[in-house]
């Protein structure tokens, strides 16, 4: 086996150990065995560093979920004074400051038209929550009858069974199709496409047809993620705001990757200038990416659905670490960086990733290339082979941590963008691209899904 570019030996033991002992998220294990993953030391800022000292650029904030850089000092310095105090109570029948805090916040982030905050852990935790509230509410109210959900053309809300059902993405649904509720799936309002409103009028067209049926709507505000990074703007989410309310379906907001100040305001939603949603789920960012936290914001109506005197009217959904005290303290240190003034410094980083970026547009074999806030993308045509992970492999050699999404490449880097960062990200995209396709391919490894 030839020796890959990154080939560390003191990181080496920690892979081959990772690859006896550890299960890796999304990923081929046999194609793990000849591509090892990268063993990371430790992370400073936008940095990680590997066992022998080299470095490279966060892109994707490790899943979209890093804020401010790796080891933050404000959110650091939160949860090692929450860890002193309580690090963890369950929260039914006891309740702590933490908690309490970030969903008085986070409500008044909404002008107090959403509250009620129920917490999760992990994002699709926080869908299953909101699929579950919309369709218990309406039971409650003597409609069980709405019971299905409608959810867009590659859209993704997660991968348990409850999200799947409602995520449209091939490669992580297919083999688990026949265990899944089934959803409708409306059209994508894809930008690329040029086609909004016909995606809108297909929309009216099933509320027409099966509103009595359909529970809750469930959408990626502005940025379809998972599906590659697929943008369209802020008159779509208004049409579907008001056709939601003309048939009495449940609008579900999933803001987990694009809430926490992603696309420039702090929920993606805001740019709707909409009246809100019945349900906005966070997660990912909400810690600044320390943490595992997501929780569901909803209206006074859903919320007093469920008040009885009759326990099973309530809603019984829990998990043992619901509103973890140190999750809470961590996401209460990113609020305070959005008081102070986070959103002014995320505009300014936008603008310099946008200039840095543009003479790309110009490439050869760059097409679509796109922005909504801190969401760079570009899709590139005739790739080759292997194309998300050649040019993985290949931005790794320049310093960059980079994981396209099929032909897309996208940068979703944590705040933390001067001038010479930009430059820097667009220099090592470049390099790697033009890299990448002078490459000749050798094809004797099947193409796989290298995704996110
Ligand atoms: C990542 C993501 C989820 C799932 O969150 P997990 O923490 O990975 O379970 C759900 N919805 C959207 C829009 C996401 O990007």
């Amino acid at each position: 086996m030839s020796q890959s570019p990154h080939f560390s030996p003191a990181g080496a033991d920690w892979q081959q150990r990772s690859l006896a002992a550890v299960w890796h998220p999304c990923t081929q294990m046999a194609r793990a065995a000849q591509l090892p993953p990268l063993a990371i030391a430790r992370g400073a800022g936008p940095w990680l560093y590997d066992y022998e000292g080299r470095r490279y650029f966060d892109a994707n904030s490790s899943w979209w979920v890093n804020l401010f850089g790796h080891a933050d000092a404000g959110i650091n310095a939160a949860i090692k004074q929450q860890l002193d105090t309580l690090p963890h109570v369950m929260l039914a029948g006891c309740t702590h400051a933490p908690a309490v805090r970030l969903a008085e916040r986070l409500s008044a982030l909404t002008g107090g038209a959403l509250g009620h905050v129920f917490y999760g852990s992990d994002g699709a935790s926080a869908v299953e929550i909101a699929l579950k509230q919309s369709f218990h509410s309406w039971r409650n109210r003597g409609r069980s009858d709405k019971r299905e959900f409608v959810c867009l053309k590659n859209g993704y809300h997660g991968e348990t069974i409850g999200a799947l059902a409602v995520t449209d993405v091939k490669v992580f649904r297919d083999a688990y199709d026949p265990l899944l509720m089934r959803a409708h799936i409306a059209p994508s309002p894809d930008a690329r496409l040029g086609n909004e409103a016909q995606a809108l009028a297909a929309m009216r067209d099933l509320f027409v047809q099966r509103h009595q049926q359909l529970a809750a709507l469930i959408i990626e505000p502005l940025v379809q993620g998972a599906a590659g990074m697929v943008m369209y703007g802020p008159e779509y989410l208004r049409g579907l705001r008001a056709l939601c309310s003309e048939f009495e379906v449940h609008l579900i907001v999933d803001e987990i990757a694009m809430g926490c100040g992603r696309t420039g305001t702090f929920f993606a939603w805001e740019q709707a200038q909409a009246p809100w949603p019945d349900f906005i789920t966070l997660s990912k960012g909400i810690t600044g990416g320390t943490l595992p936290l997501s929780l569901v914001l909803t209206t006074e109506a859903v919320y007093q659905a469920f008040w009885s005197e009759d326990v099973a009217r309530g809603f019984l959904h829990s998990h043992s670490y619901t509103g973890n005290a140190l999750a809470c303290a961590a996401a209460n240190a990113v609020l305070d960086r959005f008081e102070a003034g986070q959103l002014q410094a995320i505009a300014a980083q936008a603008e310099l990733l946008r200039a840095a970026f543009a003479p790309l547009a110009a490439h050869a074999r760059v097409r679509h290339l796109r922005q909504q806030g801190m969401v760079l993308a570009f899709d590139v045509q005739d790739g080759g082979l292997r194309f998300a992970e050649r040019f993985h492999l290949t931005a790794r050699t320049h310093e960059l941590l980079i994981r396209p999404i099929g032909n897309t490449v996208y940068l979703m880097p944590p705040y933390v963008i001067d001038a010479e960062a930009a430059a820097f990200l667009a220099r090592a995209v470049t390099l790697t691209l033009d890299e990448v396709l002078s490459q000749s391919i050798a094809s004797d490894c099947p193409d796989q899904p290298h995704v996110a």
